[in-house]
């Protein structure tokens, strides 16, 4: 038996209908941007293994530091105890992370960041006795998919059979450009209308969505207005941080600093699953109490992991290089090159460039639906001439590893073009 063949006896995969969908895949090895299958069959790596991937395949020093830490202190509970790695990490964010963030609190993914965040969020007015029970959220927003983080997404499809069982959430559209205003006038009005504890966005870009732009003045006034009124603010950082908008975080070009952070996904170069929720000092002190109760009662057993610590610590040694800084200004550069390239194209309809990120939406004779037959077209023209790309609907997005060199990149570029001409 092929590995394909044994994986459909006994897996099951994330976001997949197995009567229909297509039989996975089996990689066997990376290097760099490069992936290479059962049958050494080659693909360019071009959305990182959904974005948490900066400095490429098997990188031998982030694997180091790994094995250090794993021949050293593999794991301890972080209940009770501590360690260096954690401290180390806590240091190092300090260094890079707004300001005003002043503790870090550790999990295993994203949905966990921002399920702590968003716990934190209402738990914070409960301690101070105040009512306040409403997170605010986006449309077409996506924090995770476990419950708290599921109830703050706005993809309908994702969510529709718990709809009725979630935490109240208001949703607001985002402030794309000519909706600013509307965004604003609907933030005030949810904020007069609810108990509102927080307000949790993806910063100046919504991956899920399709890599939805927006920009950094409307996203301070939003804040602003949260300000004013005292709702907590949760920057979900999870796919935008650690260089992807072209510096280290999106909230680095906002002027408005957010009470929350969450980090995943690239945190540890896309090597070992681990996540952290930021606070400010504030926030904390909302929980610091002779009161027992006014605790935090929230853990995950792999909280801290050292070897994750570890792998964290590499990588964000990695992103500070001056090397990897021009990469993240190269591949921009080629991108933008690419947008003025490609946007005037009659089957496109707009392209748009942030960092390391860029998408284009195509054009369709039908409204075409997240999983719809324009993006299944899409998706297998990609892996036959071994790219890989997954469309949202009709948007093709790009967020390549840093390290992606120029010809590698302009496979991916032309292997683009001929599927905006193939559909
Ligand atoms: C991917 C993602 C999450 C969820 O992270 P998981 O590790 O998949 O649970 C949350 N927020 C944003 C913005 C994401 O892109």
């Amino acid at each position: 038996m092929t590995l394909t063949e044994k994986d459909s006896q006994y897996l099951w995969h994330p976001y997949t209908q197995h009567k229909t969908s297509q039989t996975p895949i089996a990689i066997s090895r990376g290097e760099g941007a490069l992936l290479w299958d059962e049958n050494n069959k080659e693909y360019i790596d071009a959305i990182a293994s959904w974005w948490v991937n900066p400095f490429g395949h098997s990188n031998k020093f982030i694997a180091d530091a790994i094995y250090k830490q794993l021949t050293t202190l593999e794991h301890v509970l972080f209940g009770g105890f501590t360690h260096e790695p954690a401290i180390k990490v806590a240091e190092k964010l300090m260094e890079i992370l707004p300001k005003n963030q002043q503790k870090i609190f550790f999990s295993d993914n994203g949905s966990t960041a921002v399920e702590v965040a968003i716990k934190v969020a209402l738990q914070y007015f409960f301690n101070k006795n105040e009512k306040r029970t409403t997170i605010i959220a986006f449309e077409n927003a996506f924090h995770g998919d476990t419950f708290a983080a599921m109830a703050a997404s706005g993809i309908s499809f994702y969510t529709q059979a718990f709809q009725g069982m979630f935490i109240d959430v208001a949703r607001i559209p985002v402030p794309v450009k000519g909706q600013e205003q509307v965004s604003f006038d609907a933030l005030k009005a949810v904020i007069e209308s609810h108990n509102c504890a927080g307000f949790i966005f993806e910063p100046l870009v919504q991956g899920a969505a399709g890599m939805v732009m927006y920009e950094p003045e409307a996203l301070a006034k939003l804040i602003q207005i949260c300000k004013e009124n005292k709702v907590l603010t949760i920057a979900d950082e999870v796919m935008t941080g650690f260089g992807k908008t072209g510096k280290t975080f999106a909230m680095d070009y906002v002027s408005e600093e957010p009470d929350m952070i969450c980090l995943s996904k690239a945190l540890t170069g896309g090597t070992i699953p681990m996540a952290i929720t930021t606070f400010t000092q504030d926030i904390f002190e909302a929980f610091y109490d002779d009161d027992i109760n006014k605790a935090l009662f929230h853990g995950h057993t792999f909280t801290a992991n050292p070897t994750g610590c570890a792998a964290a610590l590499a990588s964000i040694d990695l992103l500070q290089t001056a090397e990897m800084q021009s990469n993240i200004e190269r591949i921009n550069k080629n991108h933008l090159n690419f947008q003025k390239k490609i946007e005037n194209h009659p089957k496109v309809i707009t392209a748009r460039t942030l960092g390391v990120i860029f998408a284009v939406e195509i054009k369709s004779d039908s409204e075409e639906s997240y999983y719809g037959s324009m993006r299944t077209k899409l998706y297998n023209f990609f892996i036959e001439k071994g790219v890989i790309l997954r469309p949202v609907g009709n948007i093709v997005y790009i967020l390549p590893p840093y390290i992606m060199t120029d010809e590698q990149l302009q496979k991916v570029y032309l292997t683009i073009e001929e599927a905006i001409e193939m559909v």
